[in-house]
């Protein structure tokens, strides 16, 4: 707390990702990084544009990634707006269509960081509980409300609306922006952005760090309708006209182009998936159904929170979130089969040294 803080950045409430150590022999599966790196073809492209280049801006408009983002999803270049990683695109959501009279909806069980945004930019918001199963109830979202706002896969449960879940949630809700953040959606689901013709009020919010796996270089994106998207560019260009530079843009195109690096390994990651569920049961864990690159989890004898200290003595990082209703689990991120396996090893280890 300083002097210089205005009341209003002394009262915001940041959100705290998970940790990044830089510790020898670290497994990280707390942050749902992609355990198999991003495209080859992405890192050469990058490597092409380390040069005098540098020295000028890059297009404001990242045309060329707008490009081929419209062609990968058979949309107009128009319905596609870029930004420096999802979550800017998703600041710029809650900014742009979220400050309305009604408060917006989302579940109580979420993506830590809409709360965050609604005290940044003050908006008011509503968290409308999950089922006891955590699924999420479209019916719940029959009401009146400033926009909704979800992400599906929902994280950190991993549990996937199906589609056409998703449309009747949308034929109520025909006056607000509903924004579906689908961040998981390539291990397991259908993405929302075919509907994007049927309701000029959908924003699909996509980002390249899960599957294409280039959390590091920060790019996300966004599809609707050309109103929505030009409502998102007018934010942008009252707030940095330069969002993305050469290389997040080189590295974003060549990961578009490279369709079989990334279905191979989305699919290694789902059948990694498969496995280490049913080992996780039969260590006694209570796995819910995930359509994401990570598994949510609790143990009948065993406190996550407990667990989770335990399993980072061992180098091993899941995450747990000290939040009502999930405060006895762990999310954790499926690796390649190799990390999979350390992770197995090592709560086996955790829960006999608890037995003894
Ligand atoms: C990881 C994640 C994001 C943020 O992705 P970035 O593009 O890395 O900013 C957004 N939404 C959800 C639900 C996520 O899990």
């Amino acid at each position: 707390m300083s002097n210089y803080w205005s009341d209003f950045v002394a009262g915001l409430q940041p959100y705290t990702p998970g940790e990044q150590p830089q510790l020898d022999n670290l497994l990280k599966l707390n942050t749902n990084e992609n355990p198999y790196g991003p495209s080859p073809r992405a890192l050469e492209a990058v490597q092409a544009r380390l040069n005098d280049d540098l020295r000028l801006y890059p297009a404001p408009g990242s045309e060329r990634l707008k490009e081929t983002i419209a062609s990968y999803f058979k949309r107009d270049i128009s319905e596609v707006f870029v930004g420096n990683g999802s979550d800017e695109v998703l600041a710029h959501t809650f900014n742009g269509f979220f400050k309305q009279r009604l408060p917006i909806l989302f579940p109580d069980i979420s993506y830590s960081f809409y709360p965050v945004f609604c005290k940044l930019y003050g908006i008011d918001y509503t968290q409308v509980p999950l089922a006891d199963d955590f699924s999420l109830r479209t019916e719940d979202y029959q009401r009146a409300n400033g926009g909704i706002i979800f992400p599906n896969p929902n994280a950190p449960t991993g549990r996937l609306l199906p589609l056409d879940e998703i449309a009747q949630l949308l034929d109520g809700n025909r006056d607000s922006v509903v924004v579906i953040d689908e961040a998981y959606i390539d291990f397991g689901g259908d993405s929302a952005a075919s509907l994007i013709d049927d309701y000029d009020n959908l924003l699909v919010v996509h980002t390249l760090s899960k599957a294409r796996s280039l959390a590091g270089m920060r790019i996300g994106y966004a599809l609707g309708s050309a109103a929505l998207i030009e409502g998102l560019d007018r934010i942008k260009n009252s707030f940095n006209s330069y969002p993305l530079s050469h290389l997040q843009v080189a590295a974003a195109v060549a990961s578009f182009d490279d369709v079989d690096y990334f279905e191979t390994t989305c699919a290694r990651v789902v059948s990694a998936r498969t496995v280490l569920t049913e080992s996780l049961e039969a260590l006694g864990f209570n796995v819910l159904p995930s359509a994401a690159n990570f598994v949510f989890v609790s143990h009948a004898r065993h406190a996550a929170a407990q667990l989770s200290a335990q399993l980072r003595d061992h180098g091993v990082l899941v995450r747990h979130f000290k939040q009502p209703r999930i405060s006895n689990f762990l999310r954790i991120t499926v690796g390649s089969d190799e990390q999979n396996t350390r992770l197995i090893a090592c709560l086996s280890a955790v829960l006999s040294e608890a037995a003894d």
